[in-house]
């Protein structure tokens, strides 16, 4: 079977259950994604809505302070409900519409999926039900709240560490006892396919502004383009109009939570083995039994065992190469965008950052590095400041 896979990776590992449903979607997919009427609406809800093109911003005085590469930020904190989620959100919520499908279900971790799905949701007069662990639930009460300000209802998980995982898990089986008016909008690029490739395409919208950004300001394509990765979707979105030009480096920053040498960490690609769950085949963090292993990172966008299988493909291969950033480098370099920039980033796009703090003195002046800045931190504001000490 070589549908929807990524060298080895990817595939389509489902029950007999979803077989139908998936198919559907399948169809649907193929359908739209280069449908001209499908493809204007959708840029209309972009800039209309979300508020895009995003800004390419020249760093000035990070740049001067790393004294190396000259480095622009990719503004996806900017868009409305404050990261790159709603690029994905709005894609998928407008086919589900094309297929004539009034009522969504989604997972959620930290609640910033399953908030711009609500969005989604209401914007298109849809249905929205949210699945997301019982221990998120606590952890992430505001986001919740934004849920239900929005009208979704959130059923919560307690199976497994009641977290993303089992939210997945859970979300997944509510999508295989549905009827056919049940769209499953998964939020990132993982999964069985055709979610991969589907959350990339509706993604890619970045890196296509990227280049049309960078050619402007700069008249070349960047050096390297960097973002964090969780289940990979900003990262593959970054990157995706770039794969084939090989002198623009990829780079995606994985979560090291406490360290690689701990079991506390969400590194899929630097510590992880070749595995199949939740319907796709890729590197997963995986407990000696070859289970799932619960997973760790500050930053709860970047909690998840696994990574979208392009990226897993884009390992092996060597075009793209990954490096794990621990808890500490992302709250220092959280704090550092604060003061050089006056920009407060997500924490899960500070795992970014904190690499480009590293990497951008090692290299010459007249080299370009863009990195995304997935989401703004203002989420993240209360726990940076108990991680300091300073509430
Ligand atoms: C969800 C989230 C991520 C991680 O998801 P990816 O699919 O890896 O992009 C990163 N940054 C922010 C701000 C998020 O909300």
């Amino acid at each position: 079977m070589t549908k929807g896979k990524f060298g080895k990776f990817g595939g389509q590992h489902i029950p007999e259950a979803l077989k139908a449903p998936v198919a559907k979607l399948e169809a649907a997919y193929e359908k739209y994604i280069n449908d001209a009427d499908f493809i204007k609406e959708l840029g209309e809800l972009y800039s209309q809505y979300a508020g895009r093109p995003s800004v390419l911003y020249h760093a000035r005085n990070m740049t001067a302070d790393l004294g190396g590469a000259k480095i622009y930020l990719k503004r996806e904190d900017l868009n409305h409900t404050g990261s790159h989620k709603i690029n994905n959100v709005l894609g998928q919520a407008l086919l589900a519409k094309k297929m004539g499908i009034k009522r969504l279900i989604a997972e959620t971790g930290a609640g910033q999926h399953g908030v711009a799905t609500a969005t989604a949701a209401t914007l298109l007069g849809m249905e929205c039900e949210v699945y997301m662990g019982q221990e998120d639930i606590e952890r992430q009460a505001l986001n919740v709240y934004r849920m239900k300000l929005h009208g979704a209802k959130v059923h919560s998980v307690t199976a497994g560490t009641a977290t993303l995982s089992d939210a997945v898990d859970a979300a997944i089986a509510a999508w295989c006892a549905s009827d056919a008016d049940t769209y499953y909008l998964l939020g990132s690029a993982v999964g069985p396919h055709p979610f991969p490739s589907m959350v990339r395409d509706f993604q890619a919208i970045i890196g296509r502004e990227i280049r049309a950004q960078m050619l402007a300001a700069e008249g070349r394509l960047p050096d390297s383009v960097i973002a964090c990765v969780g289940g990979g979707s900003n990262a593959i979105g970054t990157f995706y109009d770039f794969i084939g030009e090989q002198s623009v480096e990829l780079v995606g920053c994985e979560a090291a939570g406490k360290g690689l040498n701990t079991t506390e960490h969400a590194a899929a690609i630097s510590n992880g083995r070749v595995g199949i769950f939740h319907g796709m085949e890729t590197y997963f963090v995986q407990d000696d039994a070859g289970g799932l292993a619960p997973v760790y990172s500050i930053s709860a966008g970047l909690d998840y065992p696994g990574v979208g299988p392009e990226h897993a493909h884009l390992h092996d291969t060597g075009r793209a190469r990954f490096v794990a950033i621990t808890d500490d480098e992302a709250v220092a370099a959280f704090e550092y965008l604060a003061r050089t920039e006056g920009i407060i980033p997500a924490i899960e796009s500070a795992h970014a950052i904190a690499y480009v703090i590293k990497y951008a003195p090692s290299l010459p002046k007249d080299k370009i590095i863009v990195v995304t800045v997935s989401g703004r931190g203002d989420k993240d504001v209360e726990s940076m400041a108990r991680y300091r000490g300073q509430l």
